[in-house]
């Protein structure tokens, strides 16, 4: 067993023979450092959670590890240390030219502002393992799970964390698209050495959202090099994606054996008191708080995922403020009761005549065969709001759109959903193309 496995099965044992209370607070945040030989070490967030570890857990910890290991180790406590590097240098790392990271870092993500609960501790514990040890621990440390769960958050944390620690590394945070678009880039002005010299010599890559790497052969193919060779001189890559390997379709064996040779963890949706957690978390930092009983309402009715949590507080908090509304649990009832903007009762005719006239074209054209730019869009539109919102098969999509490959429809859906939680935008033309499909057409 390994030791995040090990710290996985003590964290499952533990949570059922303490209250949940004191779970979250002497637990959730500690990380298990070393495994010698009789001896554990755990690394502990405060000086004052060692202290009552110590007094209070002790006996209990070395119970449990006992029944893991087959044998009685002695328990011992450090403070875990952040090696803190002052806030003006910090700033100048972000800054730094554009020479050591793709797309720089976002700041906003971090560990610490990362709210850990049981959806995400393993995922946690892993990130914190490979800012511990990068290249070594677990290479590739590939995090999956649906959208919003915090697999961007958690991977750019690692980066920041691990340049906090090393402002002078090479870091490279992109999306599979970036990466494939700088590789096509790259064979069309024929710079291929700059190419690899770019990607091929950081000493950190994290690439997000690889499941867009699904049945593109040659920047497969390109990127299985990088990947060997990063993991060859012990540079550390962390990958998300949506789902696991396994199930990506179109991705070559021999990089799914690469992606599985690491570390595979899910963040599963957070449960209800991470998502509690989530929303002080986020109130705090924009210096807003709301009433225990108004975070409890919003958690409970929004249950997707963290990203949804966000808007809605974000979007209350502003109502709030616009139109001068106290924050009691009254005006959040009233505002979460609001009717979504898109009460879909609609078929499949309504929406491709609905998308025909909000980008004005041809119902013939939307269907045909053309292969035009300005179909490309609108399209793909129609195969993820049939798929998503009219739960048609990708098969029936196919045919209705004039007989596509459902192939081809799965890369089209995919393509916008990934687009709607990226790209603003396309978060717009979202919202103004379910407006025009629930406003009766005449
Ligand atoms: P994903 O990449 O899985 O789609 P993101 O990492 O983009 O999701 O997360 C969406 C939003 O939710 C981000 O603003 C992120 O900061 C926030 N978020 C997700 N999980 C957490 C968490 N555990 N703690 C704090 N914020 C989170
Ligand atoms: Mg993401």
């Amino acid at each position: 067993m390994d030791n995040l496995r090990l710290w996985h099965k003590f964290l499952q044992t533990i949570r059922s023979e303490i209250s949940p209370a004191n779970f979250k607070t002497y637990f959730l945040k500690t990380l298990l450092k070393s495994v010698g030989d009789d001896k554990i070490t755990l690394s502990v967030p405060s000086a004052f959670i060692v202290e009552t570890l110590d007094r209070d857990y002790k006996k209990l910890i070395e119970d449990i590890f006992e029944k893991l290991l087959g044998k009685k180790p002695t328990v011992e406590f450090v403070v875990k240390e952040f090696e803190q590097v002052p806030e003006e240098n910090r700033e100048d790392f972000f800054q730094a030219p554009q020479s050591s990271t793709t797309s720089s870092l976002n700041p906003k993500y971090t560990l610490e502002n990362f709210v850990v609960g049981l959806s995400n501790n393993v995922a946690y514990a892993a990130a914190q393992a490979v800012v511990q040890n990068p290249g070594i621990s677990y290479n590739p440390l590939f995090f999956y799970g649906g959208t919003g769960v915090g697999k961007t958050h958690l991977m750019v944390g690692i980066g920041n964390a691990i340049l906090t620690k090393k402002p002078h590394l090479k870091i490279i945070y992109c999306s599979s698209e970036k990466f494939t678009n700088d590789y096509v880039a790259a064979i069309q002005t024929r710079k291929m050495g700059e190419f690899r010299a770019k990607y091929r010599a950081t000493g950190l890559l994290l690439v997000d959202d690889v499941q867009f790497f699904s049945g593109r052969d040659q920047t497969q193919e390109e990127f299985f090099h990088t990947f060997n060779e990063l993991t060859t001189k012990n540079s550390q890559i962390v990958l998300t994606s949506d789902r696991p390997p396994n199930e990506m379709p179109k991705l070559e064996d021999r990089l799914k054996s690469r992606f599985q040779g690491g570390l595979m963890v899910d963040i599963q949706p957070p449960g209800i008191d991470t998502r509690v957690a989530i929303l002080k978390a986020k109130c705090a930092e924009r210096g807003e708080s709301l009433p225990e009983e108004c975070l409890n309402l919003i958690a409970s009715s929004v249950e997707t995922n963290a990203r949804e949590l966000e808007g809605t507080l974000i979007r209350i908090l502003q109502t709030l403020k616009t139109q001068n509304l106290p924050p009691t649990e009254e005006v959040i009832r009233s505002y979460l009761g609001q009717k979504p903007i898109t009460p879909l009762s609609l078929n499949h005719k309504q929406v491709l005549s609905g998308l025909c006239e909000y980008f004005n074209i041809k119902m013939s054209d939307l269907t045909g065969p053309k292969r035009v730019k300005e179909l490309v869009l609108p399209r793909h539109l129609a195969m993820h709001i049939l798929s998503e919102e009219l739960n048609l098969t990708v098969e029936r999509i196919g045919e209705i759109l004039g007989g596509r490959d459902h192939t081809t429809v799965m890369h089209g859906r995919d393509k916008i959903k990934h687009l709607i939680t990226t790209d603003r935008e396309m978060q717009r033309i979202m919202i103004e193309v379910k407006q025009t499909l629930s406003t009766p057409q005449t």
